[in-house]
């Protein structure tokens, strides 16, 4: 029972009411003080580009899962967002990233610490259908090589601006108020949901340490019959109250609206010392974007609306 609450503000998309629908994220937090109007314009042109990368998708008749990575992977491609290239580092300097892809017929794939793979989501895709397996810590070479992810040097996803966000977080404490991880949650043309979520963790996080992202039911979901939901924000807090599954079992067992249900859980995550943000798209009906931190990158895409917000 949440004790804590912060405001929630939330977006409903327009247009998606049945068939084709995608939601992004870009992660949630605040602005942080590198923020510069040429930043955050650059930010709303990638957030373009991946709902047009992803959307194509659906309009082609591909599946949810296909275009929730065609989304995802313009988003870690580009540095402003903490995922592929441009992810936070650890404490001591690393780029440790994470990532999980679930399809509404509940099948899942997710990494945790990998180090050198261009497209983190490909790496959870690649558990995903070529394992028996659902996550995988800090996969070696012999399998990313096996599984023909893309890989890139260590170097590739270090930014200057990440490295200085680190100096600043040791210096004067973490850097909780910026964050930036990705996400996407579509439906497809057959009524099919997935989720993906993709993200460097904690500027400053302890090495090892796992947040929510890569862990099906906290911060990626996906359940055919009820909603897929991607979160951002605080993992532990998104950990303590396995946000999404709890998303979606609020549709189902209450009878929630995806509103009232990523409303509701956004208090659930503030009572357990957290804050961010959710996208949730219902088996039916319009998609959700909610969040109780400052702001929001996000946006949609519907057969007759679209909406950017960075
Ligand atoms: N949820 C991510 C994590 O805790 C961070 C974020 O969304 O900014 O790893």
């Amino acid at each position: 029972m949440a004790t804590t609450t912060l405001p929630v503000k939330s977006i409903v998309t327009k247009g998606g009411e049945d068939g084709i629908l995608l939601v992004i994220h870009g992660g949630a937090g605040g602005r942080g003080r590198h923020s510069t109007p040429e930043r955050v314009a650059q930010t709303r042109k990638d957030l373009e580009r991946a709902l047009e990368a992803g959307y194509a998708q659906l309009e082609a008749g591909a599946s949810a899962e296909e275009a929730v990575v065609a989304a995802v992977h313009v988003m870690e491609d580009a540095p402003e967002f903490n995922a592929g290239r441009g992810a936070a580092l650890t404490s001591d300097g690393i780029a440790q990233m994470d990532a999980c892809l679930m399809g509404g017929d509940g099948e899942v794939g997710a990494v945790t610490g990998v180090r050198t793979v261009k497209n983190p989501i490909d790496a959870a895709r690649a558990v995903k259908e070529q394992t028996k397996h659902v996550l995988f810590a800090e996969p070696q070479d012999k399998e990313l090589e096996d599984w023909g992810v893309e890989t890139r040097e260590e170097s590739y996803f270090i930014t200057e601006q990440r490295k200085q966000s680190l100096l600043e977080a040791q210096r004067d404490g973490d850097e909780w108020e910026k964050h930036g991880t990705i996400g996407a949650v579509a439906r497809d043309a057959q009524g099919h949901l997935a989720a993906a979520t993709s993200t460097g963790g904690i500027t400053n996080q302890m090495h090892g340490r796992v947040g929510d992202t890569p862990l099906p039911g906290c911060g990626t979901y996906a359940n055919d019959e009820t909603v897929a939901a991607s979160g951002t924000g605080i993992g532990e807090a998104y950990i303590r109250t396995v946000a999404c599954h709890q998303v979606s079992e609020r549709v189902r067992f209450a009878g929630q609206s995806a509103l009232d249900s990523a409303s509701d859980t956004l208090d659930d995550i503030a009572a357990h010392r957290g804050y961010g943000g959710l996208i949730v798209l219902p088996a039916k009906g319009e998609g959700v974007i909610a969040y109780n931190s400052e702001m929001m990158n996000c946006g949609y895409q519907s057969p007759t609306d679209s909406y950017v917000q960075a």
